[in-house]
């Protein structure tokens, strides 16, 4: 799989795409991720991207040309399954989003900052809008991480034990069990028994009653 991720403050977005599961995930060659800086593809000799919008709002507006150029530098090498922008009015990211993501090929992410971009890319350019939350970012760059994190952390072979990923939280709709490490004991706090039992198929049993308890508690809306 291979992510562009377009951006306007790419260096932001170094040392996250550079650590921990990204960087295995890369360096094993099982994602490709590339981050283009937009200011390179503007016609402006002061480098600009943005402009003043149309109709005296407050706020800076980023032009449809070095997006353009960049987009369509971008296609010219290969083909993409989606382009997608960052937006607080997008459709929700979540886990099913993300799974589905992961079994793309090719995809950009095009973070906005400022006010936003210019409304013609979204019209005309954009195949999918997300957003991560109902809160107002200064740029798209934190959604573009949070996705390609939750994106390749699920690619087969990105995590060592794949059934970690998989039993994450949201996958299936439930909450993950509680989880435990060494010492059983830790100043005077005990570990669940059972977990100490050696007992696969009890332990089995345990984690999904306590998966289902924990949900219904938590987040019943999943349940439904
Ligand atoms: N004026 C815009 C917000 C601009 S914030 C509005 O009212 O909708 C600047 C940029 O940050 C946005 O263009 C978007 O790319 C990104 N961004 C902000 N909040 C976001 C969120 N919750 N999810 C995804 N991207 C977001």
């Amino acid at each position: 799989m291979r992510i562009d991720i377009i951006s306007v403050v790419p260096e932001s977005l170094d040392s996250f795409i550079n650590t921990s599961i990204l960087a295995r995930a890369q360096k094993k060659g099982l994602v490709e991720i590339h981050v283009h800086n937009l200011r390179d593809y503007t016609k402006d000799k002061h480098r600009r991207v943005d402009d003043y919008p149309y109709g005296g709002a407050a706020g800076m507006v980023i032009q449809c040309q070095p997006i353009f150029d960049c987009i369509e530098a971008l296609k010219a090498e290969r083909d993409y399954d989606e382009i997608i922008f960052t937006a607080p009015d997008g459709e929700k990211f979540d886990q099913p989003m993300a799974n589905e993501l992961s079994l793309k090929e090719n995809i950009i992410i095009l973070c906005g900052h400022y006010k936003g971009i210019d409304y013609r890319i979204r019209e005309n350019i954009i195949t999918k809008e997300v957003s991560i939350g109902d809160y107002v970012l200064t740029g798209g760059e934190l959604a573009a991480a949070c996705m390609t994190d939750a994106i390749v952390r699920i690619i087969p072979g990105v995590i060592g034990d794949e059934q970690s990923a998989l039993s994450d939280s949201f996958q299936d709709n439930l909450l993950e069990p509680p989880v435990y490490t060494r010492p059983a004991e830790y100043n005077g706090w005990r570990v669940p028994d059972i977990l100490l039992s050696g007992h696969d198929a009890k332990i089995a049993e345990w984690e999904l009653e306590q998966s289902l308890a924990r949900t219904k508690r938590l987040r019943p809306d999943l349940l439904k």
